[in-house]
Protein backbone atom coordinates (compact mmCIF):
# COMPACT_ATOMS: atom_id res chain seq x y z
CA UNK A 1 0.00 0.00 0.00
CA UNK A 2 1.27 3.97 -0.55
CA UNK A 3 1.71 5.86 2.43
CA UNK A 4 -1.00 7.91 0.78
CA UNK A 5 -3.67 5.07 1.12
CA UNK A 6 -2.39 4.62 4.47
CA UNK A 7 -2.93 8.34 5.87
CA UNK A 8 -6.47 8.11 4.35
CA UNK A 9 -7.11 5.06 5.91
CA UNK A 10 -6.35 6.89 9.14
CA UNK A 11 -7.52 10.02 8.46
CA UNK A 12 -10.92 7.97 7.84
CA UNK A 13 -10.83 6.04 10.90
CA UNK A 14 -10.23 9.61 13.34
CA UNK A 15 -13.21 10.46 12.21
CA UNK A 16 -15.20 7.73 12.49
CA UNK A 17 -13.89 7.61 15.87
CA UNK A 18 -15.22 11.31 16.18
CA UNK A 19 -18.44 11.03 15.07
CA UNK A 20 -18.63 8.00 17.37
CA UNK A 21 -17.97 9.61 20.49
CA UNK A 22 -19.56 12.55 19.85
CA UNK A 23 -22.89 10.74 18.74
CA UNK A 24 -22.67 9.16 22.54
CA UNK A 25 -22.99 12.49 23.84
CA UNK A 26 -26.58 12.77 25.04
CA UNK A 27 -28.56 15.84 26.17
CA UNK A 28 -31.57 16.71 27.80
CA UNK A 29 -32.74 20.31 27.57
CA UNK A 30 -35.21 21.53 30.64
CA UNK A 31 -36.16 25.66 31.30
CA UNK A 32 -32.82 25.83 33.88
CA UNK A 33 -30.00 23.48 32.61
CA UNK A 34 -28.55 20.48 29.87
CA UNK A 35 -27.93 17.92 31.39
CA UNK A 36 -25.41 16.00 29.35
CA UNK A 37 -25.07 12.03 29.34
CA UNK A 38 -23.31 9.35 27.61
CA UNK A 39 -25.51 6.74 28.27
CA UNK A 40 -29.21 6.59 29.13
CA UNK A 41 -28.89 3.89 31.77
CA UNK A 42 -26.80 6.52 33.58
CA UNK A 43 -29.91 9.11 33.18
CA UNK A 44 -32.30 6.24 34.25
CA UNK A 45 -30.20 6.08 36.86
CA UNK A 46 -29.87 9.67 37.72
CA UNK A 47 -33.58 9.67 37.82
CA UNK A 48 -33.97 6.87 39.92
CA UNK A 49 -31.71 8.59 42.73
CA UNK A 50 -33.42 11.73 42.62
CA UNK A 51 -36.19 10.99 45.39
CA UNK A 52 -37.76 14.65 45.97
CA UNK A 53 -39.29 14.18 49.62
CA UNK A 54 -43.06 13.88 50.46
CA UNK A 55 -43.69 18.08 49.52
CA UNK A 56 -41.88 17.94 46.29
CA UNK A 57 -43.64 14.64 44.95
CA UNK A 58 -46.68 15.43 45.71
CA UNK A 59 -45.95 18.68 43.22
CA UNK A 60 -44.11 15.96 41.03
CA UNK A 61 -47.47 14.27 40.45
CA UNK A 62 -49.43 16.70 39.12
CA UNK A 63 -47.40 16.96 36.58
CA UNK A 64 -47.76 15.03 32.73
CA UNK A 65 -44.95 12.85 32.34
CA UNK A 66 -44.69 9.98 29.91
CA UNK A 67 -40.86 9.05 29.49
CA UNK A 68 -37.57 9.07 32.04
CA UNK A 69 -36.80 12.58 30.38
CA UNK A 70 -40.35 14.37 30.91
CA UNK A 71 -40.20 13.00 35.05
CA UNK A 72 -36.29 14.11 35.33
CA UNK A 73 -37.39 17.56 33.18
CA UNK A 74 -39.99 17.95 36.00
CA UNK A 75 -37.90 16.87 38.71
CA UNK A 76 -34.90 19.50 37.98
CA UNK A 77 -37.62 22.74 37.30
CA UNK A 78 -39.02 22.02 40.71
CA UNK A 79 -35.91 22.01 42.72
CA UNK A 80 -34.36 24.78 40.95
CA UNK A 81 -37.59 26.76 41.65
CA UNK A 82 -37.41 25.08 45.22
CA UNK A 83 -34.21 26.24 45.83
CA UNK A 84 -34.64 29.61 44.63
CA UNK A 85 -37.79 30.01 47.14
CA UNK A 86 -35.51 28.70 50.11
CA UNK A 87 -32.84 31.19 49.31
CA UNK A 88 -35.52 33.63 48.60
CA UNK A 89 -33.17 34.29 45.47
CA UNK A 90 -34.97 34.52 41.92
CA UNK A 91 -32.29 35.36 39.25
CA UNK A 92 -33.77 36.63 36.20
CA UNK A 93 -31.62 34.40 34.16
CA UNK A 94 -30.57 30.95 35.54
CA UNK A 95 -28.85 28.20 32.85
CA UNK A 96 -26.39 25.83 33.56
CA UNK A 97 -24.82 22.35 32.07
CA UNK A 98 -24.95 19.54 34.53
CA UNK A 99 -22.62 16.59 33.25
CA UNK A 100 -23.49 13.30 34.84
CA UNK A 101 -20.55 11.09 35.43
CA UNK A 102 -20.93 7.57 36.19
CA UNK A 103 -18.49 7.70 39.91
CA UNK A 104 -16.74 10.06 41.88
CA UNK A 105 -13.52 8.43 40.32
CA UNK A 106 -14.74 10.20 36.92
CA UNK A 107 -15.34 13.50 38.62
CA UNK A 108 -12.40 13.84 40.63
CA UNK A 109 -10.48 13.35 37.23
CA UNK A 110 -11.89 15.69 35.68
CA UNK A 111 -11.02 18.23 38.38
CA UNK A 112 -7.80 16.82 38.56
CA UNK A 113 -7.09 17.60 34.55
CA UNK A 114 -9.03 21.01 34.91
CA UNK A 115 -7.39 22.37 38.35
CA UNK A 116 -4.08 20.06 38.65
CA UNK A 117 -5.70 19.24 42.20
CA UNK A 118 -6.52 15.93 44.15
CA UNK A 119 -10.03 16.16 46.06
CA UNK A 120 -12.22 13.60 46.82
CA UNK A 121 -15.52 15.91 45.77
CA UNK A 122 -18.82 12.94 44.33
CA UNK A 123 -19.64 16.64 42.70
CA UNK A 124 -18.73 20.07 41.61
CA UNK A 125 -19.46 23.17 40.54
CA UNK A 126 -17.58 25.47 38.30
CA UNK A 127 -18.18 28.86 38.24
CA UNK A 128 -16.14 29.77 35.30
CA UNK A 129 -17.69 26.98 33.21
CA UNK A 130 -20.97 27.32 34.64
CA UNK A 131 -21.47 23.27 35.21
CA UNK A 132 -21.97 20.89 37.40
CA UNK A 133 -19.84 17.85 36.97
CA UNK A 134 -21.45 14.86 39.24
CA UNK A 135 -21.41 10.76 39.98
CA UNK A 136 -24.48 9.57 39.74
CA UNK A 137 -23.72 6.79 42.10
CA UNK A 138 -23.48 9.33 44.75
CA UNK A 139 -25.87 11.85 44.20
CA UNK A 140 -29.04 12.35 46.02
CA UNK A 141 -31.65 15.36 46.80
CA UNK A 142 -29.33 16.68 48.59
CA UNK A 143 -26.18 16.70 47.03
CA UNK A 144 -28.29 18.55 44.17
CA UNK A 145 -29.93 20.63 46.01
CA UNK A 146 -26.39 21.81 47.38
CA UNK A 147 -24.95 21.84 43.99
CA UNK A 148 -28.16 23.84 42.96
CA UNK A 149 -27.54 26.37 45.90
CA UNK A 150 -24.38 27.12 44.27
CA UNK A 151 -25.92 28.17 40.59
CA UNK A 152 -28.69 29.94 42.01
CA UNK A 153 -26.18 32.60 44.16
CA UNK A 154 -23.89 32.54 41.38
CA UNK A 155 -25.93 33.71 39.34
CA UNK A 156 -27.99 35.97 41.80
CA UNK A 157 -24.94 38.37 42.71
CA UNK A 158 -23.52 40.88 40.26
CA UNK A 159 -20.46 40.81 42.40
CA UNK A 160 -19.77 37.63 43.50
CA UNK A 161 -19.94 37.24 47.42
CA UNK A 162 -16.81 35.74 48.90
CA UNK A 163 -16.68 31.94 48.60
CA UNK A 164 -17.63 30.89 52.33
CA UNK A 165 -20.72 33.04 51.75
CA UNK A 166 -21.61 30.99 48.42
CA UNK A 167 -20.88 27.47 50.14
CA UNK A 168 -22.86 28.37 53.33
CA UNK A 169 -25.95 29.10 50.91
CA UNK A 170 -25.26 25.98 49.52
CA UNK A 171 -25.64 24.80 52.84
CA UNK A 172 -28.62 26.25 53.45
CA UNK A 173 -30.34 25.32 50.24
CA UNK A 174 -29.24 21.72 51.06
CA UNK A 175 -30.86 21.41 54.50
CA UNK A 176 -34.02 23.33 53.63
CA UNK A 177 -35.08 21.31 50.27
CA UNK A 178 -37.50 19.22 51.98
CA UNK A 179 -38.92 21.69 53.84
ZN1 LIG B 1 -20.40 23.66 48.09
Amino acid sequence: MTSKVWITLVIVFLLHVGTSSSALCEELKTRYASVRYDDINLLQKFNDEIYLGRQLSQQLHQQKAFTIQDELHNKLNLIVEKVETVLDMFPAQLYVTIVLLPSSKEVQEVYLQKYGKRVNHVAYYSLSEKTIYLSVDDVNLKVLAHEIGHIVADHYFQVRPPYKIHELLAQFAEEHITD
